[in-house]
């Protein structure tokens, strides 16, 4: 494979590519140039929300491509007009800002949060442990590990890390001062965990008392990923502020903050901006995401076909000791195993099924969202031939 070998030449050896070389992609299924055939139950990290090839999303780029392909800011775009309208309308908030990517979005929300706090005398941001929030400087500060952290300190002020679940540490750190907390209701990098309902509880009664802001990271988590428009609604819990990015641009790089008129006015005319951010390409692919999965068949199609990968998943774990835990919500399942898991998912990814592997014991399966029972059953198929010959092999 002449092209990989040139790769591992050419570029910063930033990342560790699967040895496959891809053709094209169609719905859950990615086409190798040899002609082989994979089913993707990780959609590009959670990106594909629509599958690939998607001709709704396909015609929506040709036709906006025709017109322009971007402006500028400096010009009221109908396609960011139009999306930001979906979006405010399936969530209760009152304003966007789109960017280009999740930590763009990250590092908007933070410079949101700084400023709403300059005015409210509250400079301090917490993250989680466990968290992930982006590889730029702003959202490394609020990150706690080391594996994304380490070499490129010193890091921003006035940011510190709560223990994720851990309501003693939250209500010790939790003061005056602080600002916004940053949060996942299911972290994904970390393993696919699921905030606490008492955490939550803790967080809501401590945003009353204190008055800072809660920024619901949701750039995995969001858009009908977890069954629920956001993560946190499956919590009784509003957060102040909310950062969007991976599926909302059909596959082109686009993210967004999303916040209230409240936090909204500390921003005017000039104090935060970007060159692609909301580009209208990308904005009419996200509007057909939107349309398309908050359809009232889709949220149907994806509550059972989310229901039954649960439930297959549930039979292997009683088959299969090596699988102690499996998590979340939705289209976003971390399959936690009493071994690594990297080896399982490299196995899979063998026999033609790609998921992911992450906080090394864990499988995260993230499909696309329009996968159904089908695909669902060669992954649980596969999955099971995995963990059977892995036991022999043992
Ligand atoms: C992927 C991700 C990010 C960062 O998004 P990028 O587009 O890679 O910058 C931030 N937070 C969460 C929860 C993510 O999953």
């Amino acid at each position: 494979m002449d092209i990989l070998d040139n790769e591992a030449k050419l570029f910063f050896k930033t990342y560790k590519r699967l040895p496959l070389l891809i053709e094209r992609g169609e719905g859950c299924y990615l086409f190798t140039k040899d002609g082989d055939r994979y089913l993707d139950m990780f959609s590009g990290l959670a990106v594909n929300a629509l599958g690939y090839n998607h001709p709704k999303v396909i015609a929506a780029i040709e036709q906006q491509a025709k017109k322009y392909i971007h402006l500028s800011n400096f010009f009221v775009q109908e396609p960011q007009v139009e999306l930001a309208e979906c979006l405010l309308r399936h969530s209760k908030f009152q304003k966007i800002f789109f960017t280009n990517s999740g930590t763009e979005a990250t590092e908007g929300a933070m410079k949101l949060v700084r400023k709403w706090g300059k005015t409210n005398k509250k400079t301090k941001i917490f993250g989680m442990t466990n968290g992930f929030s982006g590889r730029s400087m702003g959202s490394l500060s609020i990150m706690d590990k080391d594996k994304y952290r380490d070499g490129y300190g010193p890091f921003l002020e006035n940011c510190g890390h709560i223990i994720f679940n851990d309501v003693e540490d939250l209500r010790t750190k939790i003061d005056d001062s602080t600002a916004a907390v940053f949060l996942e209701f299911i972290q994904g990098e970390g393993g696919v965990i699921p905030v606490s309902k008492e955490f939550v509880n803790a967080l809501d009664s401590l945003r009353s008392r204190f008055g800072f802001l809660v920024v619901a990271d949701e750039i995995q988590s969001g858009i009908m990923r977890t069954g629920k428009f956001f993560a946190y609604e499956h919590f009784d819990f509003h957060p102040d502020i909310v950062t969007v990015a991976k599926p909302i641009g059909g596959g082109l790089p686009l993210g967004a903050i999303l916040g209230n008129d409240a936090v909204a006015c500390v921003w005017s005319y000039g104090v935060h901006g970007t060159t692609f951010g909301g580009n209208p390409v990308a904005c009419a692919a996200g509007k057909v995401v939107i349309e398309t999965l908050t359809a009232e068949s889709m949220k149907n199609q994806l509550k059972e076909m989310a229901a039954y990968l649960y439930s297959q998943l549930t039979t292997l774990k009683e088959e299969f000791a090596i699988i102690t835990e499996i998590r979340g919500s939705g289209f976003m399942i971390g399959v936690d195993l009493s071994t690594d898991s990297a080896p399982i998912v490299e196995e899979m990814l063998a026999r033609g099924v790609l998921v992911n592997s992450t906080a090394k014991t864990v499988v995260r399966i993230l499909p696309p969202l329009i996968a159904e029972k089908k695909e669902i059953d060669a992954l649980v198929r596969v999955f099971g031939e995995v963990l059977s010959s892995n036991l022999k092999g043992a």
